[in-house]
C-alpha cells in the first residue's frame, strides 16, 4: 500500500478520496500478512479501531475533527491504555491490563487519532536489539535476517512495515533513536519532562521519556505536539510553554549553528556512516548553516554512567513485581509443597529426643524462607527473563552499602559533569549533530552472549537521557548493505523545535 502522512491522509479524506475506514482495513491488511515474519505487534483490536475510524470520519467531515484525525497508531506494550494489555513483553506482568489511560493516551483520543495495537519491545526496556522478549524477537522489515534495533523495536519496525502511520515508543537510553536508524524512519526523545511519564511503566524513572516514531518530520512533530506539555499528575513534568512545532518546520530556518563534537566521530563508527555525515553537514553548510567544532569531554563515560545508574533506578523500580500485585505468580501449591518436603527433610537428619540435635535441627528450620518468601522469589525467578535479572543485580550491587560510594554516587557526578559539558556547548549552538549509532542493524543473535558489546552500541545515544536534554534520528542515508541509518541533533532542553528542524533540512536535502 502507499505510505501516507498523517496529514496526507486527513486531506484525502476531508476530498472523499479516501474513507478511512479504508484507510484502518489497508493498515489491518498489512499487519496480517506482515506481522507473521516482523512480529512487531503483540495484540491489535482491529474491531475497535474500525469502529473509530467510523466516528472520526463524520468529524473530519464535519469539520470537528481533532489534529491527530487520520492518525493510526501503535502504543509500546508499557504505556497503560485502559482495558488493554501492558505487559512490558514480561512473562511477570502476563495477563496484566491497565484500568486506566496513560496521560498520553488521554491527550491522542482527544486529537482523534485511532489505535490499532500494541507494539512488541525489549522486556521491561532493556536492550537495543528488541531480542530480550516473551514474545519473540522483533526483525528489521529492511532485512529479516537483522534487528530492528530496541528496546522500541516494535514500534520502529511497524512504522517501517507501513503498518501503521505513527507509534509511542519510549526513550531510556536510546531506545526511540537507535532503532529508528536501524529502521529507517523519524524517532524523537524528548526533553525529559516535556512529556508526562503518568501511565508509563518505569523502567529508570529520571530517565525514561515518551516519545513518537513517524514516516516524517512532519508527523512526529504532529504527534510530540499532541503529547507534549505540562501534566500535574506526574511530578517531574515541566510547566513550560509548548511551541507550536508543526508550524515552526513548515519553512525551516537554514542559518543553523551546529555543534560537531569531536568525540562522537571517533573510532569504532562505521566510516561509510561517517562519510554521508560528513557530506550531508557541508550540504548544510552550503545552504547557509555554520559548523562549530565542539568538544564533549565526559562522553566517554557516558556508557558506563548510565548502565550504573539506569541499573540502580530498575533495581528498585522493578521490586514492586513480587507475584501478588501484578500479572504472573508461581504456582502456590508448589511453593507449599517444596517448603513442606524440605521441612520433612530437615526434621528426618535429626534425632529431636536429644537436646543438642534438636537445638541444631530447630536453628535450620528457622533459616527456611517462609511460604510468602518463597512465592516473591519463585515468581521474580519464573517471571522475569535473563537480561532483567542480570539489571536487577548490577543495579542492586551498585546501590549496596559497601559500593555505593564507589559506583552509584560517583555515577551521579559523571552525570553532572555530562550535563555541563552539554550546558556549555548548548551556549555556542543551536543543535549538536552526531550518527545515531555506530552501525546498521546487525544480525540477529550476534550480540546475545556480548552484553557489553550490545551496551556500546548505546554509545551515542545515551548521553542525552544523563543530561535530560531532547533528539532525534532521522534518516540520512542507505549503506552499501542496503540497510538504513539515521544522523543525530541532540537539542537543549525544551529546544524540540530546533531539532526538529534541523532534521526536516536533512530530509528534504536527502528526498
Ligand atoms: N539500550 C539501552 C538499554 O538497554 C536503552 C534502553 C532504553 O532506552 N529503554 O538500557
Amino acid at each position: 500500500m502507499s505510505i501516507y502522512s498523517i496529514s496526507e491522509a486527513r486531506q484525502k479524506i476531508q476530498d472523499g478520496e479516501l474513507a478511512l475506514k479504508d484507510l484502518v482495513n489497508q493498515y489491518i491488511t498489512e499487519i496480517n500478512s506482515q506481522n507473521g515474519s516482523i512480529n512487531a505487534f503483540v495484540s491489535t483490536y482491529h474491531n475497535e479501531a474500525l469502529e473509530q475510524a467510523e466516528e472520526i470520519e463524520k468529524k473530519i467531515k464535519n469539520g470537528t475533527a481533532g489534529s491527530l484525525a487520520g492518525a493510526v497508531l501503535g502504543i509500546k506494550d508499557l504505556i497503560a491504555e485502559r482495558d488493554k494489555q501492558a505487559t512490558c513483553a514480561s512473562e511477570i506482568l502476563d495477563g496484566f491490563e491497565s484500568v486506566y489511560d496513560a496521560t498520553v493516551i488521554e491527550k491522542l483520543k482527544k486529537e482523534d487519532a485511532i489505535f490499532i495495537g500494541r507494539t512488541n519491545m525489549d522486556e521491561f526496556a532493556m536492550g537495543s536489539t528488541n531480542e530480550f522478549s516473551k514474545y519473540g524477537a522483533v526483525k528489521n522489515p529492511h532485512d529479516t535476517t537483522k534487528v530492528p534495533g530496541g528496546s522500541s523495536g516494535g514500534s520502529a519496525a511497524a512504522v517501517a512495515a507501513n503498518m501503521c502511520n505513527a507509534t509511542l515508543g519510549s526513550d531510556t537510553g536510546g531506545s526511540i533513536r537507535q532503532p529508528a536508524s536501524f529502521c529507517g524512519v523519524v524517532g524523537l526523545k524528548p526533553t525529559y519532562g516535556r512529556v508526562s511519564r503518568y501511565g508509563l511503566i518505569a523502567f529508570a524513572s529520571s530517565f525514561d521519556c515518551i516519545g513518537p516514531f513517524a514516516h516524517n518530520v512532519e508527523d512526529t512533530a504532529r504527534v510530540l505536539q499532541a503529547i507534549a506539555g505540562f501534566d500535574e499528575r506526574d511530578n517531574t513534568s515541566a510547566n513550560v510553554p509548548v511551541d507550536d512545532y508543526v508550524s515552526a518546520i513548515q519553512e525551516p530556518k537554514k542559518d543553523i549553528v551546529i555543534g560537531v563534537p569531536e568525540e562522537y566521530f571517533g573510532d569504532g563508527l562505521d566510516s561509510e556512516i561517517e562519510s554521508t555525515i560528513r557530506e550531508q553537514l557541508a550540504q548544510l553548510e552550503k545552504e547557509g548553516a555554520t559548523l562549530v567544532p565542539i568538544s564533549l569531554p565526559h562522553s566517554k563515560y557516558s556508557v558506563s554512567t548510565y548502565y550504573v545508574l539506569a541499573t540502580a533506578e530498575a533495581s528498585s523500580n522493578l521490586a514492586r513485581y513480587d507475584g501478588i500485585r501484578f500479572g504472573y505468580r508461581a504456582d502456590k501449591a508448589t511453593v507449599i509443597d517444596e517448603l513442606k518436603a524440605e521441612e520433612k527433610e530437615i526434621r528426618s537428619k535429626y534425632d529431636a529426643s536429644k537436646a543438642d540435635e534438636a537445638d541444631k535441627m530447630e536453628a535450620e528450620l528457622a533459616r527456611l524462607d517462609s511460604a510468602l518468601i518463597r512465592l516473591y522469589k519463585k515468581s521474580r525467578t519464573e517471571g522475569f527473563g535473563n537480561e532483567v535479572k542480570r539489571r536487577i543485580m548490577l543495579g542492586t550491587y551498585v546501590l549496596s552499602s559497601g559500593y555505593y560510594d564507589a559506583y552509584y554516587a560517583k555515577a551521579q557526578k559523571v552525570r553532572r559533569l555530562i550535563q555541563e559539558d552539554f550546558k556549555k556547548a548548548f551556549e555556542k549552538v543551536d543543535v549538536i549533530v552526531s550518527p545515531t549509532a555506530p552501525t546498521t542493524a546487525f544480525d540477529l543473535g550476534s550480540k546475545l552472549n556480548d552484553p557489553v558489546q550490545m551496551y556500546l552500541n548505546d554509545i551515542y545515544t545515551t548521553s542525552a537521557n544523563l543530561a535530560g536534554i531532547c533528539g532525534i534520528s532521522v534518516p540520512v542515508g542507505t549503506h552499501s548493505n542496503g540497510l538504513p541509518f539515521g544522523i543525530q541533533f541532540l537539542g537543549d532542553t525544551f529546544q524540540e523545535t530546533k531539532i526538529l528542524n534541523a532534521a526536516r533540512l536533512i530530509e528534504l536535502q536527502t528526498k
